[in-house]
This record gives structure tokens, sequence and C-alpha cells, in this order.
């Protein structure tokens, strides 16, 4: 009997402390600001909570640091009914995103500082894998983590025959024994170009970005393009998908939004176009929605937005 419905999370988790003000303070100057929150944050962590709101059995691996922090973080992925046991507890500080926000052009920006994320390790990573493997069948990494921890990701998901999503951000370079354990790459445009060097701007560039990931030895290849939908090559050969649509108010985790409704719906056995039009329709909801966590939709409200856009 299978029952790997699961879903796995190798990923960043992070305090978001988040400052609104405006104007932002210029280089030296200090000013008053309006608003002030702090939230569970960090690409690992949203993909998680997106995973299992979107009905997988979900399993975070990860770390954090012996702070504040610690509780902040962990408490908010288990309400959110995220297996958080293969969390290590590390010396040290907890991941941290130190955000500004303008709060009348609603422009930011943000300053990560990884601490615990940094100090996950390969050997263990691959020790909480192990554990899973007769419960998961599909794993999500993001690039907020150690690089050499990817790898081994990527090479036990090879091994183990575990269908790894790989969302490639921040953008950086990949060691090429990566690409084969990869089944699914879901760059953006502009990750699609910054790693394959060829600027995605229509359909004959998306297909010459989308080539480069492939003829590394990736499955599928899906570039998500905001609004336009997205890109997909695979083995099927190649479908442009149209996004649905919204009315977006905040794009924040859209990405994010999508990689957890796909995976979860690829882990419950759904086939590759269905898993994607999950993908879409989650990005989809989570752009009518302000903020990162919140945006993320869960198996109802996605179920429902598919049954009303067939
Ligand atoms: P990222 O957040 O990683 O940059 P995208 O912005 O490409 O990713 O969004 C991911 C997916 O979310 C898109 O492929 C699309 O399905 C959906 N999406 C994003 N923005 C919109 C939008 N304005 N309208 C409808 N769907 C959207």
């Amino acid at each position: 009997m299978d029952d790997r419905t699961g879903v796995a999370v190798v990923g960043s988790i992070n305090a978001d402390l988040a400052a609104f003000g405006s104007p932002l303070p210029r280089s030296g100057e200090t000013v008053i600001g309006s608003d002030f929150s702090l939230v569970l944050g960090g690409k690992g962590a949203n993909q998680a909570i997106a995973a299992a709101r979107a009905g997988a059995p979900t399993y975070m691996i990860g770390a954090v640091g012996e702070d504040m922090f610690r509780d902040l973080t962990l408490a908010t992925l288990v309400v959110e009914g995220v297996d958080v046991s293969a969390v290590r507890i590390t010396d040290g500080s907890t991941g941290i995103a130190h955000i500004r926000v303008d709060a009348v052009s609603g422009q930011n920006d943000i300053m990560i500082i990884p601490n615990a994320n940094s100090r996950l390790t390969p050997d263990d990573v691959e020790a909480s894998l192990s554990e899973l493997r007769d419960r998961v069948s599909v794993v999500l990494v993001q690039l907020e983590i150690p690089l050499t921890v990817v790898q081994r990701v990527a090479e036990v998901c090879q091994d183990w025959k575990l269908r790894l999503v790989l969302d490639p951000a921040p953008a950086q370079a990949i060691p090429a024994a990566v690409w084969p354990g990869v089944s699914v790459i879901k760059p953006n445009e502009l990750e699609a170009e910054m790693l394959s060097g060829i600027p995605v701007t229509d359909p004959t560039s998306a297909e010459q970005a989308a080539r480069w990931f492939s003829q590394r030895g990736v499955g599928t290849v899906v570039i998500t393009l905001g609004e336009r939908g997205a890109f997909v090559m695979g083995p099927e050969g190649i479908v442009e998908y149209p996004a649905f649509p919204v009315t977006p108010v905040d794009t924040t985790a859209a990405g994010d939004a999508f990689c957890g409704a796909f995976g979860a719906s690829l882990a419950a056995g759904a086939a590759l176009p269905a898993a994607l039009r999950h993908g879409l329709a989650g990005g989809a909801l989570a752009v009518t929605v302000r903020g990162a966590s919140p945006s993320l939709p869960t198996a109802e409200a996605v179920a429902a937005f598919l049954a009303a856009h067939p």
C-alpha cells in the first residue's frame, strides 16, 4: 500500500520584522514610523503553510535558533498543521527578515540574516528525509538554505524516487550535481533569466530558457509569468497556461502559494496538468489578499475557485 501523500519542505524559517512608515529614512537618518509587525516568514515556511492549507500532510525540515523567535515560528507552523518534528533547534539565533515598507508607495527593501538557516547540514536533512520516506512523495526546496543542503536533497530524491520541486529563489548559480535530481523547476521569469542567461520576454525566449534547464536534466520546467500564467516544458511537450483572471492587491507569496498547491496536488496523486491548475489557482488566489502567509489559500478555496473556472 502506497500512502505517500505527504509533502516535505526543506527550507528557510524566518521571523519577519516589518517596519512601516513614509518616507523611508535615508542613510544616517532617523524617522518615526507608523506601524510594525512580527510574523513567521521564510520561503520554506511559507511553502509549508501553503502545502498544509492545500490539504497535504506537510513536514517541515529546517532549523531555528535558541531564542525568542523559536517559539513564535514553530508555534505558527504547528497552528497551521505543519509537522515540525524535523525542525532542528540550533545554538544562536533564528533567521530574520528585516523589512521596511513605505506605507504610502508600498515599496519595500529587505535584509535577510540567515542565522539558523545557514546551520542546516546535508547529513541532518538526509536523516530527516530518510525518516519520511514512506510518508512523502514530493519534496519542495528553495535557495534560502545552503547549496550543499540543496545538492544533498537532490541526490537523495533521485536515489529514493521522490519528486523534487525546486523554486530557485533567490536566484544563484546552482551546482551541476543538483539538476538530475530535480523533477520540476519553477523559476519566475527573472530567475529563469538569471540562471539561463536568456531574457524571457516572449514564448520563443521562454522556450529557449526552458530548454536550458531541460538540457541539464530537469524533468519539467515551469516558468511562472505572474499575470500571464506559466510556460511549461515537460515530457508531454510545451504548454502555455494562461493565468486565472483576478484583481490583484498584493503579489507577495504568489510563487509560494503556487508551489504549495502544486506540490500538495502532485503528492495526492494528480497528474501534471491537474497539479499545475491547482498551482495556478493557488497563485491567483494569493494575489487577491494582502500579506504573505495570510494570502495562502485553503484546499476548499482552491477547489471552489477551480469549480468556478472550468
Ligand atoms: P513569483 O511570486 O515566484 O515571482 P509569479 O509572480 O510568476 O511568481 O506568480 C506565480 C503564479 O501565481 C503565476 O504563475 C500565476 O499563476 C499566479 N499569479 C501571479 N500573479 C497573478 C495575477 N496578477 N493574476 C493571476 N494569477 C497570478
